[in-house]
């Protein structure tokens, strides 16, 4: 058991970038220093909170898996705050469309599979021959990082199967007396995970769509190769373990409803327009109902024309639903484009319904 200490950034240094500054904070020395002695540290990313402990050390890593609670075949995630530190990790160089994505979307949410070196550690990889790797854009995961000199492998800062932590309170529900620090730097700006990508002879393969979404790539890499989210049949395959298992899910049962049926008569049908159920609207839909036929509770998600909002907010409507103790959460779907892939993705996993 830990008595685990949250240790504040200051808004106006993450605002201002200020890696360098980020870097001397007693938050990041302390982080830092666990780090170097093979424990495993909270820390913000742009995409959710991270879980961060030497990548290369295997006792280190085996302690992420253990505070998460994560089985032990499902990888992870390797990050850098300088490509100077990929050789240790990859084997072979980097060129032609990693390169290319790599110069466009780094520092950014896009994972990249690569090749693993001999040095990385099987417990890193969950046995396998391919390591993820990305350079998160945050400034105080970059300060940590290039503090340490070590590439981190840190998968979500949550319990394994719950939502994900965008706020360092998340991270302190889930693991407090589980690890020794939590760096909180605020919330997490792009609010889902980052883009899991394996290249195939002409084929861009999505494992996990994210914050890179899939016109972002296309736009940068044209008719060369052909991009697409692999269908989660594939995915159950030992190519991203991480896939087959359920995910980002609420205490709360919760159920994804199609914006084009009507809500009233939903909730009348299941039998469940009570205070008791949470439902979460877009704006739009929001204004296509009357309130007074409605007991139910209802949450805005705002406007399906901000669907970076609404990635931004995800998890942690989840995670205030469970708070406030509903038995049902009924959410209704976003359209199915640009980080609404992510979204949706995230929500069919975590949901036991869709009606
Ligand atoms: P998380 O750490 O919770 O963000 O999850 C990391 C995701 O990346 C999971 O879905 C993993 O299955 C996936 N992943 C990590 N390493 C690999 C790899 N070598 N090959 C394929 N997928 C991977
Ligand atoms: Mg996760």
């Amino acid at each position: 058991m830990f008595n685990t200490e949250v240790l504040k950034i200051k808004d106006s240094l993450i605002e201002d970038n200020a890696i360098d500054k980020i870097a001397e904070t007693t938050a990041i020395k302390k982080a830092a220093q666990y780090i170097l002695n093979n424990e495993v540290v909270a820390f913000p990313t742009e995409t959710v909170y991270g879980l961060g402990a030497n990548a290369l050390e295997k006792q280190a890593v085996t302690k992420i898996f253990k505070a998460k609670g994560r089985p032990s075949d499902n990888p992870l995630i390797a990050h850098i705050s300088d490509k100077n530190q990929l050789p240790v990790l990859i084997e072979g160089d980097v060129s032609g469309v990693a390169e290319e994505l790599i110069n466009e979307f780094w520092p950014g949410p896009l994972t990249l599979i690569f090749n693993k070196s001999m040095k990385m550690p099987q417990v890193t990889t969950a046995g396998l021959n391919t390591i993820a790797v990305r350079m998160p854009s945050h400034p105080v995961a970059l300060a940590l990082i290039s503090k340490v000199n070590l590439p981190l492998a840190a998968p979500s800062a949550n319990s394994s199967g719950f939502p994900s932590p965008t706020r360092a309170q998340h991270v302190y529900n889930d693991l407090n007396g589980k690890i020794p620090l939590i760096v909180d730097g605020g919330i997490c700006n792009i609010g889902v995970e980052s883009t899991v990508i394996e290249i195939e002879e002409n084929i861009i393969n999505i494992l996990r769509p994210g914050g890179i979404t899939r016109s972002m790539i296309s736009e940068v890499i044209g008719d060369a190769y052909q991009v697409k989210i692999a269908d989660t049949a594939e995915v159950n395959k030992p190519k991203s373990p991480g896939m087959k298992y359920k995910h980002y899910a609420p205490q709360t049962p919760l159920w994804i409803f199609k914006s084009k049926n009507i809500l009233v008569n939903l909730l009348s049908e299941y039998n469940i327009n009570n205070e008791n159920t949470l439902v979460i609207l877009s704006d739009e839909s929001l204004n296509n109902v009357d309130e007074n036929d409605i007991q139910a509770n209802i949450k805005n998600m705002g406007t399906i024309n901000n669907l970076e909002y609404i990635a931004q907010n995800l998890f942690n409507f989840l995670r205030e639903a469970d708070q406030k103790g509903y038995d049902l959460i009924l959410i209704e779907e976003v359209p199915n484009k640009d980080i609404g892939e992510a979204v949706m993705n995230r929500l069919k996993k975590a949901a036991v319904k869709i009606i």
